[in-house]
Order: C-alpha cells, then structure tokens, then sequence
C-alpha cells in the first residue's frame, strides 16, 4: 500500500496542567516534503513537535494525529518512534555513564526487533555506524564518548542528525536544530539533512530565524501563533519575516 500522507493532524488542542496551548491545529503532510514551522517564542512550536513524538507531559484534549493513516493520538512515545517517528531535540540532554555508541545500538536495535527486522550485534553495528558518521564528517571518536557529555553545541546537533540517519524513519522533525550554531556548523548541518532527504520520507523543521531555509529549501512555510497555524506559504514568507518581524503575517 502506498501511503501518501505521512502526517496528518486534525483540529489538535492540547493542554499542560490545564493551560490551553495548542488550539486547533491543523497539519498534512506528504510523502517527499519538508515542512517548516516558524513562529515567535512562546508560539507552541516546541510542544507541537513534542506532542507528534507522544510526550507524556501534555495532554491531547481534542482532535487526532495520524501516522500513515494510523490513529497515534494516544499511542506511547517509544511505539510511534518504531512506527517511524523521530524527534531532534532543541536542547539535547547529557547522559553521563552512557557510551553514545551503546545509546545508538539500543535505540537502532529496538526499532529493528519491533518492526521484525534483524538487530545487530556490536561488530557489525560498529561497522553500520561508522559508515553513518562519516558521511555526516563526524569524527568517530564521538561514538566512544558519553552521550552528550562535554558535547559543544554544534557537537550535540551533530549528533542528533546521526540518529536521524541511523533511524531513517518516515517523519523526522528537527526542532531548532540551527539554535547556537555558527554560519560553518549551519552549512554542514543542513547538507547532511539535504542528503538524508529522499522521496520516502518526509521532515518537519521548526526553526524561528529564516537563515536555515536558505541552505534547506521547505515545499510549505507555516507559520505558528497563539498554538496555531495562522499562515501558510512558500519559502517566501521566511525571507518577508526576516525583514519585517512577524507582525507582517497580520
Ligand atoms: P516555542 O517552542 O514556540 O517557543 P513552546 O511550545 O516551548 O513554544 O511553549 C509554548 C507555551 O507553552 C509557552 O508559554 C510555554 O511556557 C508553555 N509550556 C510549554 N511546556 C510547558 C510545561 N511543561 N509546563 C507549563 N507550560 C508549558
Ligand atoms: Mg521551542
């Protein structure tokens, strides 16, 4: 079955402890697309993107969000990653006493073994890995290291982008991937989301400065407020934020 819809959200409102912050939203995207979501601080760009992974802490009041046409509004954060959701965070955590190439075997092996696929052990996931983060120019010395700890900035960017490669899933959304990145580190990062890019798959870049779409050219502009969609368009409309500010998109 071809499926051409990956993501589709229908007049989603979720609250955290009562406080109403998306109000209504509504969201499709297709096979092949990338999709950004701008929007001020505070917007709800962030909860979204948590609320899509199955973030236990909000709670999804009204509407649904399908997977390929399967209901995932309820389903646990873990089973939706094995479906093909992932997840860069905006703020990766350290996790200190965990080898990051141990962290990726795990996460690799368990998406295997749910979806019935053959898991790896570590010689051979040692050479899958490697092949990975060279084609990212990532230095392999970061697999040895714990996850995150001592990371730079731009090191724990890279280093989600490594796991969106080595967990190809259908749906990957970035979350500020460009925050705290200098100009070089910025270019890098998004040829690497460029070439893991393919008509398969599809992903969602949130972002509120408009310099990443110039290196990663999104199909749709979207642009949040108040916990919705208020706008949508070609990547024009970054460059007119940009220079106006977002009062423009009134
Ligand atoms: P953005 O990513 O667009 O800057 P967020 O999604 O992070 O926005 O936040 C949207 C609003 O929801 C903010 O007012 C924020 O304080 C609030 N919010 C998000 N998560 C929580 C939480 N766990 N508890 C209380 N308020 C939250
Ligand atoms: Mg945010």
């Amino acid at each position: 079955m071809n499926i051409q819809n990956i993501l589709e959200i229908k007049n989603l409102h979720v609250s955290v402890k009562d406080t109403s912050i998306i109000n209504g939203l509504n969201l499709l995207i297709k096979k092949g697309e990338i999709h950004a979501i701008m929007g001020k601080n505070g917007s709800g760009k962030s909860t979204l993107a948590k609320v899509i992974a199955g973030h236990p802490n909000y709670k999804v009041t009204k509407g649904n969000i399908f997977l390929c046409r399967d209901d995932i509004t309820h389903e646990e954060a873990e089973k939706r990653s094995h479906k093909g959701i992932f997840l860069g965070f905006q703020y990766p955590v350290e996790i200190p006493g965990v080898s990051n190439i141990d962290f990726l075997r795990l996460a690799y092996n368990s998406k295997q073994k749910e979806n019935h696929q053959k898991e790896l052990d570590p010689l051979l996931f040692f050479n899958l890995i490697n092949e990975k983060i060279k084609k990212i120019d990532m230095d392999t010395s970061f697999l040895n290291r714990n996850l995150n700890e001592g990371f730079s900035g731009g090191e724990k960017k890279k280093n989600e982008i490594l796991q969106m490669s080595l967990l190809n899933s259908k749906l990957s959304i970035l979350d500020e991937i460009d925050s705290g990145l200098d100009i070089d580190a910025l270019r890098n990062i998004a040829n690497n989301i460029n070439n893991l890019m393919n008509s398969d798959k599809s992903i969602l870049i949130i972002t509120h400065y408009q310099r990443l779409l110039d290196y990663i050219k999104p199909n749709y502009v979207h642009v949040m407020n108040k916990g919705k969609i208020v706008y949508t368009g070609n990547k024009e409309v970054a460059t007119e934020i940009e220079k106006h500010g977002y009062d423009y998109i009134k």
